[in-house]
């Protein structure tokens, strides 16, 4: 099966696809070309009202059904996505420009992950019996009610199964929001849901700019917000929820370090500083894109990770021999780009890319900077592209401090082979998500999200149900009730 790239309507609510032509355009632009490839409209107040309206009612109806059911209809889900991964991914790399080597083993596999995962769960999210003598207490896990994802752009189809499975399999319905970069993929999760047998109206799909996600936010019938994004648009929905005293979950960005110890294995840790900086286009919220490298190995390292980027195969996103692809859009490509410059004006030392590729669509050279000092720029914000600084330390004490001298805190890693120090320095780190000698993995199973500025919650495992769940406790006396008058 194929799919055509312009979707038969730019919302879905109510299990079909609707258009409302007065929205504002929302061209789709291929990032390997720069081509308009499709073209959707942002949704009016009254497609918001048509899917707020669609989620409530059936919100009502899901959340009777038993928890089973409902998990077989997020197993069915899964396993239809799988089927179709290869149209999903090819569908993933026009919305994003990330290469299809990864969109098919990244995106809507991990998607289907998170469906078949929770609707596994679901069937035993249960309260308990909490015993008082002769009297007791019991609690009922219920769901929250009509929930609101809104979604970055890098990993669309993720970030829409990320929130969608854990929120549907609690027994809520969600009304989603792309990023406008992106808006094709949630669509399908949509789809692939209601064919799975999902009721009409239980997962919705509208688009639009950051005004559409603002009138979702502040909607009195929404009781949860789950954002992924940036920081500054994290404070803005984080203060728009607490007006409304709803629950949050904020995925923000980071600056995560990286900590190369010198009796590390220097071709694994040159591995985890290509995965944590250069997949996607290193468009990743938590990346380790501070590699703080001990003295000693520091030259040898750098001479190692510039041999292996000269095998990056950057080209057409579509050939599945391509390792490296375009920046999503060109406004992220200038954004980055003036990093790059900062970098350089600030005197950092540019050992490898820093240059915009003389070919169509937005593709930028996977850059390292060396020699890079904590006060730079490329030090201290967020690049979000291709963009590698690494800073170098002596002693492991020094290390942590510097680690942690950010405001951020989504994740960390450490390389080395004692493992006692790779378990010592990863407790003093301050982050959500940390690796030991590794960098990235995103397993369902795992707990995911930041501490400090990078966010509040957790998405994935066990520890997701809490933010999508809320306990009622039940007191039954056995006796009389003794009233003081
Ligand atoms: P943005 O913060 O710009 O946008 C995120 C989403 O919020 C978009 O859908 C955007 O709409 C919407 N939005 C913007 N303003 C508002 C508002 N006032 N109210 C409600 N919604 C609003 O992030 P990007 O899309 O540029 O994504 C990159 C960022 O996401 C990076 O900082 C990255 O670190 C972070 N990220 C975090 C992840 C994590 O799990 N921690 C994972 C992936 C990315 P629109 O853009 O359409 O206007």
């Amino acid at each position: 099966m194929t799919y055509d790239i312009q979707p038969a309507g730019s919302h879905y609510i109510d299990g079909a696809y609707v258009e409302d032509t007065a929205g504002a355009e929302i061209p789709v632009i291929y990032a390997a070309t720069g081509a308009r490839i499709a073209t959707l409209h942002a949704a009016t107040p009254a497609i918001v009202e048509q899917a707020l309206a669609a989620a409530e009612r059936a919100q009502a109806e899901w959340a009777k059904l038993s928890p089973r059911e409902r998990g077989r209809v997020l197993t069915r889900a899964a396993a239809i996505m799988r089927e179709r991964n290869h149209d999903l991914s090819v569908l993933e790399t026009y919305d994003t420009g990330k290469p299809l080597q990864e969109t098919l083993v990244a995106d809507a596999t991990s998607g289907s992950d998170a469906l078949e995962y929770f609707g596994g769960l679901a069937a035993s999210l249960t309260g308990e019996h909490i015993p008082l003598g002769e009297d007791w207490v019991y609690t009922i896990r219920e769901p929250l009610g009509v929930c609101v994802g809104i979604g970055a752009w890098n990993y669309p189809t993720q970030i829409a199964c990320w929130k969608a499975a854990p929120a549907l399999a609690c027994g809520n319905a969600m009304v989603f929001k792309p990023s406008e970069t992106t808006p094709l993929c949630a669509l399908k999760v949509a789809e692939i849901l209601t064919e799975a047998g999902a009721p009409a109206g239980l997962f919705n799909v509208v688009q639009g700019m950051g005004e559409v996600g603002a009138a979702l936010v502040t909607d009195p019938r929404v009781a949860k917000v789950s954002l992924t994004g940036s920081m500054p648009t994290g404070r803005k929905v984080y203060a728009a929820a607490a007006d409304g005293m709803k629950h949050v979950t904020m995925e923000l960005g980071g600056k995560s370090p990286m900590l190369v110890f010198d009796d590390a294995d220097l071709d694994n840790a040159g591995g985890g500083a290509i995965l944590g900086n250069f997949y996607s286009s290193g468009q990743i919220c938590s990346n380790g894109t501070r590699v703080f490298v001990q003295k000693g190995i520091k030259e040898a390292f750098l001479a190692r990770l510039s041999e292996r980027l000269k095998g990056a195969v950057i080209g057409d996103p579509l050939d599945e021999a391509t390792s490296f692809g375009p920046m999503v859009s060109e406004r992220q490509m200038t954004l980055v780009q003036g990093f790059i410059e900062k970098g350089i004006a600030e005197g950092a030392r540019l050992v490898t890319g820093g240059k915009r590729l003389d070919r169509d669509g937005w593709y930028l050279e996977p850059t390292v900077f060396a020699d890079v000092t904590d006060d730079m720029t490329i030090a201290r914000e967020e690049i979000f592209g291709p963009v590698m600084s690494v800073l170098d330390f002596d002693t492991e004490e020094e290390a942590i401090a510097r680690a942690n001298a950010t405001e951020y805190g989504l994740s960390a890693g450490v390389f080395t082979s004692d493992l006692s120090r790779g378990h010592r320095v990863i407790g003093q780190l301050r982050a959500g998500s940390c690796f030991i000698n590794s960098y990235n993995d995103a397993p369902v199973e795992a707990p995911f999200g930041g501490v400090k500025m990078s966010g509040v919650g957790r998405e994935n495992s066990k520890a997701a149900i809490d933010h999508w769940s809320q306990m009622k406790s039940v007191y039954v006396r056995m006796g009389d009730v003794e009233a003081p008058f």
